[in-house]
């Protein structure tokens, strides 16, 4: 057989998977259907912008060895996340800290806030059971009503009482005045872009654009002695218990004569009226500056609508309902059946994973495999 690994979807997973391969001296081949690798992680260099085609991706992680790994194939600058929410314009600073209680309720110790948030949170006295329940046990009725209930229905297309609670426990809350967005001790973004870091993760395999393995199953598999399959796991199997459930996400983006449009990186629109849920101005994320340092005098924005998917759209979210999850639970029994299949990535196991847990799950996938060594 020519090749150890197929490796289909030249996203993260498949990228990380394919460098661990060849590094361990193995014969791989990627495919992908798109024409582009990198997968949602795609970045296009426009006039010295790497514009986040499919929405932003900004790296970041607690994990010495997930921030070391990629560390390898990049230089990382020092972005920190700090979103800024417009309600009906009021701005708010995200995620939820003392700058964002001191701008609701006036509040500037944290004994305050503390006393607010006990205050609000006491109409909640049993384990939450859903989204809004816990969001209110979390931060109150005001910050859920005016930073959360809308953007969420906005994004998952649902109502807040039907989602999981821990979808929204991935967002910090905290008592003090640092709006980094994200709990980690490692953050930054790919200052040549993430295009050029996947590129990097792949030399040494063999990559083929515009295949599409779905379609040339039988052939492609034939190739390798293992499949490494990154697509969504329903579609492997034709549907044959109907499809999962993903939020779809499409993106407007302007390119326009202005040096400063929003004058942060991340716009939230946590209203209910706002048909899009956030503006990603993508030069922020390198400071306004090209790879050179220089800065660049206009910009390039996007406008994010969330929808429901439906066949022919890409598939960005799993949809982590009770259904889906029991939905996924069949398809995951055929995949461990599957004999000499990976299935692996956010749509091969319909997980809502941040990069650093596609990363670490690639590698630790890889180094359980018996390999002779
Ligand atoms: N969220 C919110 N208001 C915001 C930002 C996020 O209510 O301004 C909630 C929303 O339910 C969202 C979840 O927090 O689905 C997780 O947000 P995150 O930013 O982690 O989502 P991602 O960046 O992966 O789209």
């Amino acid at each position: 057989m020519q090749y150890d690994y197929l490796i289909v979807g030249a996203g993260l997973y498949g990228a990380v998977f394919a460098s661990r391969a060849v590094q361990e001296g193995k014969r791989v081949l990627v495919v992908d259907k798109r024409d582009t690798v990198g997968g949602n992680l795609y970045t296009e260099n426009v006039g010295g912008i790497h514009v986040h085609r499919y929405g932003a991706h900004i790296f970041h992680t607690n994990d010495r060895r997930a921030w070391d790994y990629v560390q390898r194939f990049a230089a990382f600058n020092r972005f920190t996340n700090s979103p800024v929410a417009n309600f009906h314009g009021e701005i708010y600073s995200l995620p939820f800290s003392m700058y964002t209680f001191n701008r609701m309720w006036g509040v500037v110790t944290p004994e305050e806030a503390a006393r607010k948030i006990a205050e609000q949170r006491a109409e909640i006295t049993w384990e939450p059971r859903n989204l809004e329940e816990q969001a209110i046990s979390l931060v109150g009725r005001d910050v859920y009503e005016k930073l959360i209930k809308g953007y969420t229905e906005k994004q998952w297309g649902r109502d807040c009482r039907d989602l999981p609670a821990f979808i929204i426990r991935r967002l910090p809350v905290r008592l003090t005045y640092d709006n980094n967005y994200f709990n980690a001790l490692y953050q930054g973004i790919p200052v040549c872009g993430y295009t050029k870091m996947v590129e990097e993760m792949l030399t040494g395999a063999d990559v083929q654009l515009d295949v599409d393995y779905l379609e040339n199953k039988e052939n492609l598999s034939g190739l390798a002695k293992t499949v490494v399959y990154t697509g969504p796991v329903d579609a492997y199997f034709g549907y044959a218990y109907g499809n999962l459930a993903y939020r779809s996400v499409r993106f407007e983006t302007q390119k326009l004569p202005v040096p400063n449009f929003q004058g942060n990186a991340v716009v939230n629109y946590t209203d209910r009226e706002t048909p899009f849920t956030r503006i990603i101005e993508h030069k922020w994320f390198t400071f306004g500056r090209d790879e050179n340092g220089q800065e660049i005098p206009f910009t390039v924005v996007s406008r994010e609508y969330s929808s429901e998917w439906k066949p022919g759209d890409e598939p960005y979210y799993p949809v982590n309902d009770e259904k889906n999850a029991a939905i996924y639970q069949k398809y995951r029994a055929l995949a461990e059946k599957e004999h000499g299949v990976i299935f692996g990535g956010r749509l091969g196991e319909y997980r809502y994973y941040d990069m650093d847990q596609v990363i670490l799950s690639a590698l630790d996938r890889y180094d359980a495999l018996d390999n002779g060594r």
